[in-house]
């Protein structure tokens, strides 16, 4: 096993719905899956702990069925289910790449995951193995960008990696304006009055309150999970308590 470079013992990854897309318009690419899978078992032999919440917006999304008419809450706990099957695939991927692994649900579904114990799943960590968190924090109304800071609280995680398609935070889309530069650090407070893309405000701000760093990078390139848990800040855009500083 070779040993941890990270300065962390134990992090939260949150991956969107849409990460496991690839090149696809909706559902599950397998090659991407396998990837990604590849690059946790990597990080993972180093010794670190690792959390993952994964999204649900590559198959359904609450906000979606809203606008369609339906129930807001009846939409959401669709979505919640979505998260559900991302678990499943990711839980089968990392176990072919030997890991350890569970899920654990905040929606009772005893036949197919835990149910989220929070004692339970720092004991999984610490015996190296990948917790996966299902149904995102379980309410309606929510996030799974929410579901993330609140589960890395609870573990005592010293750091967010969110996993995004671009190299970091932008001060206008890189994609359609070449003027737009990107940020080496962000203060929360800028976040949430810039109104960044990098997560929800509920979920920022949850960040804020207990000065948990966040980092955004790109996850489209291979080792770039290793790369921001190594990068010592100089990698994608880390959003934290510091000053504001220009890449
Ligand atoms: N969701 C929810 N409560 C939560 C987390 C998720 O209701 O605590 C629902 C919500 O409808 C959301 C969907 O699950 O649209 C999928 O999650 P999200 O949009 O966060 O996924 P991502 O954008 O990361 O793929």
């Amino acid at each position: 096993m070779s040993e941890s470079t990270s300065p962390y013992k134990r992090i939260l990854l949150k991956l969107s719905g849409e990460a496991l897309m690839g090149e696809g318009k909706y559902g599950i690419h397998p090659p991407t899956l396998t990837r990604i899978a590849e690059e946790v078992a990597e990080l993972s032999r180093t010794g670190l702990e690792i959390a993952i919440v994964i999204g649900g917006g590559n198959i359904f999304r609450g906000v979606a069925g809203a606008t369609e008419g339906m129930d807001r809450a009846s939409a959401d706990y669709m979505g919640m289910l979505a998260t559900c099957i991302n678990s499943m695939a990711l839980q089968d991927s990392l176990e072919k790449q030997g890991l350890k692994t569970r899920v654990q649900s905040a929606i009772k579904m005893e036949q197919i995951a835990e149910p989220y114990i929070r004692r339970r799943a720092v004991r999984h960590l610490e015996k190296g193995r990948v917790v996966i968190f299902a149904a995102g924090t379980g309410n309606p109304y929510f996030t799974t960008d929410t579901a993330a800071s609140l589960r890395a609280m609870e573990i005592n995680a010293q750091v967010i990696l969110k996993a995004t398609k671009v190299d970091g935070v932008y001060n206008a889309d890189p994609k359609k304006d070449p003027t737009a530069k990107r940020y080496r650090t962000l203060t929360y407070m800028d976040v949430l009055k810039q109104n960044l893309n990098v997560m929800d405000s509920t979920a920022i701000s949850l960040c804020m309150d207990n000065k948990l760093p966040i980092i955004v990078f790109d996850l489209g390139t291979r080792g770039n999970i290793q790369r921001a848990v190594t990068g010592h800040g100089e990698f994608g855009t880390v959003v934290g308590a510091a000053e504001t500083v220009w890449a």
